[in-house]
């Protein structure tokens, strides 16, 4: 029997790394259905590869896609709604990598059909991890497909959490480690997307470049592996070779290390528990010679210092960061803001956004967060448009 696997946000990077392991073990995986936002001509050719019975398209494409491919006999959804309706189809194993804050309720209505999510998307975790925490089960397993989390995943198998100390995250520094902040005042989209170590989509190379993508990830970090905002820590290491480590009590640090190529953790969540080969090359440390560690500057870099912020003050403020940055990193690939106008945004938003923060994590309920999640993009959009 296959595996079965639904794949949301089929034709992002993520997708590609996830169909090019399908590709290389076609008798262990069958794909369910495959989604996407706008990229119609993508998601055509994947859908007369793969056939899958079910595909959903983004809202209002979908004559454009049985123009594309008229043959096509599965069921064409749209929108939102298509994405929910997709959760109620039962598959084995969905992989999450729909980017930003979309991701958040087909991932909910996956988790309420007892259904196993590979999540590689982090903004949902980031805006409604207690929700998202809340829904994990032993049928609804949450795999974690971001390469640090993976690592962490991996490292704490079978251990006994309270010997943990601390976790460690490892951040590449992006394109502008070495930059200085009057540098970085005038750089380009393009530049900002030219990650030196990872192929990955717009949004995730910016705030590669930002290190928002860090601090999203520590709050990440927090509710997967339900630890203490003070035990987490990031270190910069260039070489993106170890992803994480883990500090137990008796001095030991594990580390988990493996070429910079999403392949490794996506093999390793679709085939949980097994392993498969990853067609990736295998790590040769003696070719790469040196391993970097340093700390990071957080005056260089104050998206992360904004995100360490957001963890430790809970209630919305991690929901305000993440809408924030999401409308901030549009507005800087459309070229309407500058780069370090998207930590403005964000700091703004977090002191002075008209969104109340006092409600206490538990009692946050996914319209709470969309509530939020929408009055802090409006507030972002006018701040755009009226004062920077
Ligand atoms: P991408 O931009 O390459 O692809 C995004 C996918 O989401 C596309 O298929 C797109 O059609 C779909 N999508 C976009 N907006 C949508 C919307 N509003 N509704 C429905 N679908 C929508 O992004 P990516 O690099 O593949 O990353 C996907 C997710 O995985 C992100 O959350 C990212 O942070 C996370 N992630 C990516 C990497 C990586 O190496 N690329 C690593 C770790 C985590
Ligand atoms: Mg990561």
């Amino acid at each position: 029997m296959k595996q079965k696997i639904a794949i949301y946000g089929a034709t992002g990077t993520i997708g590609d790394n996830a169909l090019a392991l399908i590709d290389a073990h076609p008798e262990r995986f069958e794909i369910t259905l495959l989604t996407a936002h706008t990229n119609i001509k993508k998601l055509a050719a994947l859908t007369q590869k793969y056939m899958p019975p079910y595909i959903v398209v983004g809202q209002g494409h979908k004559q454009d896609f049985h123009n594309t491919l008229p043959d096509y006999k599965g069921e064409v959804l749209e929108g939102e709604a298509g994405l929910l309706e997709a959760a109620q189809h039962e598959t084995d194993m969905a992989l999450m990598a729909i980017v930003g804050f979309a991701a958040l309720p087909p991932t909910l209505a996956l988790q309420k059909q007892g259904t196993t999510i590979a999540l590689a998307n982090k903004e949902c975790l980031v805006v409604a991890g207690e929700l998202i925490m809340a829904g994990v089960n032993d049928k609804a397993l949450l795999l974690p497909v971001d390469s640090e989390h993976n690592a962490i995943f991996q490292l704490l198998q079978n251990k006994n959490q309270a010997e943990v100390e601390k976790i460690v995250i490892t951040a590449s520094g992006g394109p502008f480690r070495t930059y200085s902040r009057q540098q970085m005042e005038s750089v380009t989209p393009a530049q900002a997307i030219a990650h030196p170590n990872w192929r990955m989509g717009e949004k995730i190379s910016v705030d590669s470049a930002t290190l928002m993508n860090k601090g999203l990830e520590l709050i990440e970090a927090h509710h997967l592996f339900a630890i203490a905002p003070d035990k987490l820590d990031v270190l910069v290491h260039q070489e993106s070779v170890v992803h994480g480590l883990v500090y137990f009590n008796d001095g030991a640090v594990l580390a988990q290390k493996s070429l910079p190529d999403m392949r490794i953790p996506l093999a390793s969540v679709l085939a949980y528990p097994d392993r498969i080969a990853s067609t990736v090359p295998p790590l040769d440390l003696a070719a790469i010679g040196t391993l970097h560690f340093e700390e990071v500057d957080r005056g260089q870099f104050p998206c992360l210092a904004l995100a360490e912020q957001a963890l430790e003050s809970g209630g919305f403020a991690p929901t305000i960061l993440n809408a924030a940055n999401e409308v901030a990193v549009a507005a800087f690939l459309a070229t309407q803001i500058g780069f370090l106008d998207i930590e403005r945004v964000v700091a703004e938003s977090l002191s002075s956004a008209p969104v109340s923060t006092a409600t206490p994590p538990a009692h946050h309920s996914l319209e709470a967060i969309i509530t939020c999640d929408t009055e802090t993009r409006k507030f972002c959009t006018n701040l755009i448009q009226n004062r920077l």
